[in-house]
């Protein structure tokens, strides 16, 4: 049999992953990579960090070398090679050697489409100023490098403040500069839900980062010495010597629409569960394509390169032959922001909302290891999941050690569909220094399993504030120590410590529904099982007054 011939355009996560995963899957074919950047398999993701110094050697960047792919592989690389059209009737591709303006033809028995995504640069005044970047390639990153080292400025301005955009700033300040952050909407990381965010600004705030939320950028203009001025809607006008836009990414589908392959509603190229295209000799993987909301079953555009990776790899099962198929994307992300860590996993409050799916939500504030051992931080962890079985729909954690691992266990757990008694059941390694023998998953499945077996009705700190613009306050009642209330309470709550409120029932209405609150929710719950026994109608407001100020921003 022939060998078959297969030509893969973009030589980044996707791309690359799939090109590896073929030779793999079939030692015969003839396999071409076609990237009009100069580097293959470079690792986007660390940019940011090469521009603050932590990655310090610019070859760590690049993960692997068209050598490697040639020596290993036996794959043909073209870099600098920049594939201009597809025809789909004879199954070819014009391709343009960059360097030296030749045209060629390629023919192909598949194609995989791995273009990735570029980043949204609006059409805004000045937007081509020198000293205005944006970050996707190695290329970007050694002009930014450039412009750094020229000029040295004293204060970038980052402008989004989405992951990217939070990892630039981070960096910016690493190299020892003052960094403004703006960002359009009222929250930093859009993709999450806003109380979950809010520890950030404090984190930022003491990094000493100058944020603007809710504000729109304009256009930009050039200042004296190289400088930027970047002007925004409410005419503030803001300085620095170096801007970065980190307004997000869409799909990079040119290609596959000037040959008339479908698109899907969020502009992504429609693919099925194998990758393939509405043609079936084109696959097309990574952040050009449009994906399932694995938690929704929605179109969605997820662009991370663990998806971008996994599809490259099912793309080429698929080709090979194998019964692979992608089982959607759920969005499970992480970033640093200075000694913060931020993640989360399937579907947000938000996204639920939108799509109409009834859930019910938790928030707890456990150590990420035994409170007793030096150096326990608490983690703030949002638990969504359907009233009636108590299915996970989505998960989000911000705090400091421990984030990122509780995310992915909750990550897997989602994928297989496990429910809250599930995470109460969870065997997961424990030593003082790692875990809690009752570590913060089983704990987000206790208090969840407790509301879904009706042991304790919970409510929220939105419903509170909902009930308190409404001038409907429910009673509120504060089991925290008076030395935790002195440092902030909530006006006219009654104060009643956990340890006397045996004694003190009488102070507290039967005929009115009772909303107790403590630290984190635990205290509360003692209180709200205390209550429930003898007779009172209590709610518990989850994640306690821990939660309450990370709902006011
Ligand atoms: P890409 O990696 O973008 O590769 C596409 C390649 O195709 C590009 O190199 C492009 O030059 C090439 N190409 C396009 N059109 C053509 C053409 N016509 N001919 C030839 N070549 C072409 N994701 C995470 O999950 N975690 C992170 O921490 C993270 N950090 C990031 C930080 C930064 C600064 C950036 C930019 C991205 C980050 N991402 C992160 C996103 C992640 O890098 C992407 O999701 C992933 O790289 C997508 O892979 P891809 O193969 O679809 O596209």
């Amino acid at each position: 049999m022939a060998s078959r011939r297969i030509l893969i355009v973009g030589g980044v996560a996707g791309g690359a992953s799939c090109a590896a995963r073929l030779r793999r899957m079939d030692e015969f074919a003839e396999i071409f990579l076609f990237e009009r950047g100069g580097d293959v398999s470079f690792a986007n993701c660390g940019l940011p960090y090469y521009v603050g110094g932590a990655i310090a050697d610019r070859r760590l960047l690049l993960v692997s070398t068209p050598e490697r792919f040639r020596d290993i592989f036996r794959i043909e690389v073209r870099t600098r090679h920049a594939v201009r059209s597809i025809d789909r009737s004879i199954k070819t591709i014009e391709v343009q050697n960059m360097q030296t303006g030749a045209v060629s033809r390629e023919a192909y028995d598949f194609l995989v489409l791995a273009p990735g995504a570029a980043p949204i640069r609006p059409p805004l005044a000045g937007i081509d100023l020198p000293g205005i970047y944006s970050m996707r390639t190695l290329q970007d990153v050694d002009c930014l490098q450039s412009w750094l080292n020229y000029h040295n400025p004293a204060r970038a301005i980052v402008v989004g403040a989405g992951y990217i955009g939070l990892e630039m700033a981070e960096n910016f300040s690493r190299r020892g500069m003052e960094v403004t952050l703006i960002e359009r909407m009222d929250q930093a990381m859009p993709p999450m839900d806003p109380e979950m965010v809010s520890p950030v600004y404090q984190e930022l705030q003491k990094q000493g980062v100058d944020l603007h939320l809710d504000t729109e950028v304009i256009g930009f203009e050039p200042a004296a010495d190289d400088k930027i001025t970047v002007v925004t809607k409410r005419n503030e006008r803001h300085m620095g010597g170096v801007v970065i836009l980190a307004l997000g990414v869409k799909p990079d589908v040119e290609l596959a629409k000037q040959c008339g392959l479908e698109i899907g509603t969020t502009g992504g190229i429609r693919v099925d569960d194998q990758m393939r295209t509405s043609d079936a000799a084109i696959f097309a993987v990574g952040d050009a394509v449009e994906v399932r909301d694995f938690v929704t079953g929605a179109p969605a555009l997820i662009p991370l390169a663990g998806p971008a990776n996994r599809q490259g790899r099912i793309a080429a099962d698929a080709i090979c032959g194998r019964d692979a198929h992608y089982r959607g994307s759920q969005g499970t992300a992480v970033v640093g922001v200075f000694d913060l860590t931020l993640a989360m996993t399937g579907a947000t409050e938000k996204t639920l909302r939108r799509a109409g799916i009834a859930y019910q939500k938790t928030y707890t504030h456990s150590f990420h290891h035994a409170g007793y051992y030096p150096g326990a931080e608490r983690i703030a962890l949002k638990l969504l999941f359907t009233p009636d079985t108590g299915r996970l729909l989505g998960a989000q954690a911000v705090g400091k050690a421990g984030v990122d691992k509780r995310i992915d266990v909750l990550a897997m757990a989602i994928q297989k569909g496990a429910t809250v008694f599930d995470l109460e059941e969870a065997e997961l390694a424990y030593a003082p220094q790692y875990g809690s023998a009752k570590d913060p998953i089983n704990m987000a499945g206790f208090v969840a399993g407790n509301i879904l077996r009706g042991d304790m009705a919970a409510a929220s700190w939105t419903d509170w504030k909902a009930l308190a613009a409404a001038n409907q306050t429910p009673i509120t009642l504060d089991v925290r120590p008076p030395t935790a209330v002195a440092s902030g309470a909530i006006d006219d709550s009654i104060r009643i410590p956990l340890g006397e409120l045996r004694s003190r029932l009488n102070e507290l209405p039967r005929d009115k529904e009772i909303w107790v609150h403590c630290a984190v929710g635990q205290t509360a719950y003692y209180a709200a099982r205390i209550l429930k026994q003898n007779g009172f109608n209590a709610r518990n407001i989850s994640g306690g007054y821990t939660s309450y100020k990370m709902e006011g921003k």
